[in-house]
């Protein structure tokens, strides 16, 4: 079954057309044939486009709306040079990333009026996320008449029990305004949790506990007991839990209320500020990109070194928090572009964790990257691993399962 998986954002289209079946996805031999992203849509757009086995091809042109951007991608899809199917009418279902399905959605679903309904209800709580990807729905939808499957960031946190998803305000904010920790990057953790108990062995093992770090330019950490989260550091919306790339993730709420009088600042500089100047760049003063710190902080750049530092003692104060909500350890998997990348990073958000069980082999760690590979020494009771994500292929094996009339996993 070839699906078209869509991610859309304010001014962008992320997409990938998957191959899959059940059996090739219980394998892991299913795959991307095509790949790519639309950026800029509203003005000049640029438009980078990847076939498998094939040159990349980067056009530029003015696109002004969604649906037009939907359409190039399939002209290019279908492209006689570069495309990888003759007819769009070849692509059997659509997946979408859909950022917020509140406490409705706990799985993927197909979508109708009703979940239509059910996913603007949610905009209130992803005012920014959750608009474009109903646009991208929309513009889909004319354009494919297929079935349409909505996958959602906050779906796998929805097994949180209340004492971790309660903040401890007043009771009624939560019953009128749904104010709760929802988590985000769900796809994410679910894909390399199940990837891990599946190299451990222990799909279905209710006992199995893992402790997924995505850390990318968002950075979240989930604890997942018997394939279930348990507990997610993002909180009602991205701004919470783990150093970020310009987000600030825990501080005092009261900082808000004081930086906010003495700065005087509206609500909009206030989001700015937490969002597009905090976090790695807002303590460094030079980039939110790790690499980049990495490599100042090499050349002696104190306030990189800093940044980098509360980076790590952060994910090593939620990591060593997450043993113990889990009563041990099993795994802990590090993903996304640092996890997946920046050794320096694995090795000090982990070092002095022994004694909880996790200790890393550093040669093995220096030779991980990019790649699926064990980190962790061979005497190491709890297992630590890097393995790459792929959120695109999950939604396209949920949409294949969910078109295909399985039950969702
Ligand atoms: P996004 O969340 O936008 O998908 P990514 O998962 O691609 O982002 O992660 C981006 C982050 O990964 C950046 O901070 C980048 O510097 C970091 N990164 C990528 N490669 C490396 C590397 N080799 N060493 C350190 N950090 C890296």
């Amino acid at each position: 079954m070839k699906v078209l998986v869509l991610n859309c954002g304010s001014s962008s289209v992320k997409f990938q057309l998957v191959e899959t079946d059940e059996a090739s996805a219980v394998a892991g031999r299913d795959r991307a044939l095509a790949k790519g992203i639309v950026e800029n849509i509203g003005g000049l757009a640029i438009l980078r486009y990847e076939a498998e086995g094939q040159k990349p091809l980067k056009e530029t042109g003015e696109i002004l709306e969604h649906k037009i951007a939907v359409e190039r991608i399939l002209g290019l899809l279908t492209r006689e040079d570069v495309g990888v199917l003759r007819d769009r009418r070849e692509i059997d279902a659509v997946g979408h990333r859909m950022v917020h399905g509140g406490e409705r959605f706990k799985t993927s679903v197909l979508i109708d009026d009703d979940v239509l309904g059910g996913i603007e209800d949610c905009i209130d709580l992803a005012p920014l996320h959750n608009p474009p990807n109903i646009k991208g729905y929309r513009a889909a939808r004319e354009l494919l008449q297929v079935l349409h499957v909505a996958v959602f960031d906050t779906s796998f946190h929805q097994t949180m029990p209340a004492e971790a998803y309660l903040y401890g305000l007043p009771y009624v904010l939560y019953q009128r305004h749904g104010v709760r920790r929802y988590g985000f990057h769900g796809t994410s953790h679910r894909f390399v949790s199940r990837r891990m108990a599946e190299i451990l062995g222990r799909v279905g093992d209710p006992t199995l506990r893992v402790i997924t770090c995505h850390l990318g330019n968002g950075c979240s950490i989930t604890a997942i007991r018997g394939g279930h989260s348990v507990d997610t550091s993002m909180g009602l919306t991205p701004l919470e839990g783990l150093l970020m790339g310009t987000r600030a993730g825990d501080i005092d709420a009261g900082i808000v209320l004081h930086v906010m009088t003495v700065e005087e600042l509206g609500i909009s500089e206030a989001n700015a500020l937490l969002n597009k100047h905090s976090g790695l760049l807002g303590i460094s003063g030079v980039s939110n990109d790790m690499r980049a710190l990495l490599q100042a902080e090499s050349e002696g750049h104190e306030r990189a070194r800093v940044a980098v530092e509360v980076f790590c003692y952060r994910l090593k104060k939620y990591i060593a928090a997450y043993v113990g909500v889990l009563e041990g350890i099993d795994a802990v998997v590090f993903t996304g572009g640092i996890g997946e990348n920046a050794i320096p990073i694995r090795a000090r958000s982990v070092a002095g964790l022994e004694t909880m069980g996790l200790r890393l082999d550093h040669e093995r760690n220096a030779a991980a990257r990019a790649i699926e590979a064990e980190v962790s020494a061979d005497d190491s009771p709890g297992k630590i691993w890097v393995i790459p994500t792929n959120e695109e292929l999950l939604i396209a094996r949920d949409t294949m399962r969910i078109v295909s009339g399985l039950p969702p996993e």
